[in-house]
């Protein structure tokens, strides 16, 4: 096989919680992480030529060894000893610098795709362990699905997929650094944290209003107050029917989950009226 091609699928955040700041500096987190049907495009080529050739079809987005694919791709090549080298294109479609762990799972489709291409046998295990060093989502990004994530995002529990709604996903037109929204946060003063206990138990009974009630993302408190615009998409979401609404991750981005597509529609078109953001999709959990 000289070439594949994989999707790299998005995730959002049902429930995020963050449990005390480490001495070393990490966040202990809690967090229930879902796949989303929003995803990028990789495609790896072999060819003789030693190295890493990667091109990105989005100008800010660097096409160097600043990408985390490219970072996968070189730990893989040294850690394997691989003398030829690889061809690799990504096409963007996943909102950048959005709590959708764009880059993390962009990474982990990597370590998918030159297992496959230059017949590595490697367990998920270790592409995990490898992948952690690149970011704290790249392992959850590498199992995918429903997910429990603690520790810095290393320690994982596979959950059974919550029941089918309809998502909207709304990223409002700023960029957010996820290092300064954890530096801004003081988990020693949190006053609430998410049901996340709840939250899997709900999910264990495909309860999805058990579910909905218990979303909560502790990193709102500095996300939000520094951009009201993800407050008000959330309330055109509520107004429109959401069962509930959300930021996923460290943000911008919103997500309202919608018993029915209409409603998730037409609260699509009130946030694009409202101006309150340019991406906005209605999707659905993954797979
Ligand atoms: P997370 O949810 O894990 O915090 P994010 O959605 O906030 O991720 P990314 O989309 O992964 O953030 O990108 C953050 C920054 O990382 C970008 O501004 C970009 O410069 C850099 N970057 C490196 N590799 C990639 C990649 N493959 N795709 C997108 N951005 C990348």
């Amino acid at each position: 096989m000289d070439s594949i091609t994989r999707k790299a699928y998005a995730k959002i955040n049902l429930g995020l919680d963050v449990i005390r700041k480490r001495p070393d500096g990490y966040h202990e987190v809690k967090m229930i992480m879902q796949t989303v049907d929003i995803w990028d495009l990789l495609k790896f080529r072999k060819i003789s030529n030693p190295g890493i050739f990667l091109s990105v079809d989005q100008q800010e987005i660097p096409a160097g060894p600043d990408n985390l694919v490219y970072k996968a791709a070189e730990m893989i090549m040294q850690k394997y000893h691989i003398n030829s080298g690889v061809e690799i294109t990504l096409e963007k479609h996943i909102p950048v610098a959005a709590g959708m762990a764009g880059g993390s799972t962009d990474a982990a489709a990597v370590f998918h795709g030159l297992d496959q291409l230059f017949d590595l046998g490697m367990s998920l295990e270790q592409m995990q362990g490898m992948g952690v060093k690149i970011g704290a989502d790249v392992p959850y990004c590498i199992m995918g699905g429903t997910a429990l994530s603690e520790g810095i995002g290393e320690v994982l529990t596979a959950l059974a997929p919550p029941p089918a709604c309809t998502l909207l996903i709304a990223r409002p037109d700023i960029s957010v650094s996820t290092k300064l929204v954890y530096e801004n946060l003081h988990a020693d003063k949190l006053t609430k944290h998410p049901d996340i206990d709840g939250m899997i138990g709900a999910i264990r009974e495909r309860n999805l209003a058990g579910i909905t009630e218990r979303m909560e993302n502790v990193l709102e408190t500095v996300t939000v107050k520094a951009y009201p615009v993800i407050q008000q998409i959330k309330k055109a979401m509520l107004d429109k029917g959401a069962e509930n609404a959300l930021m996923s991750g460290s943000g911008p981005t919103v997500f309202g989950i919608f018993k029915e597509d209409r409603t998730g529609k037409e609260a699509l078109e009130e946030i694009k009226k409202q101006g309150l953001a340019s991406q906005v999709f209605v999707t659905a959990f993954y797979p």
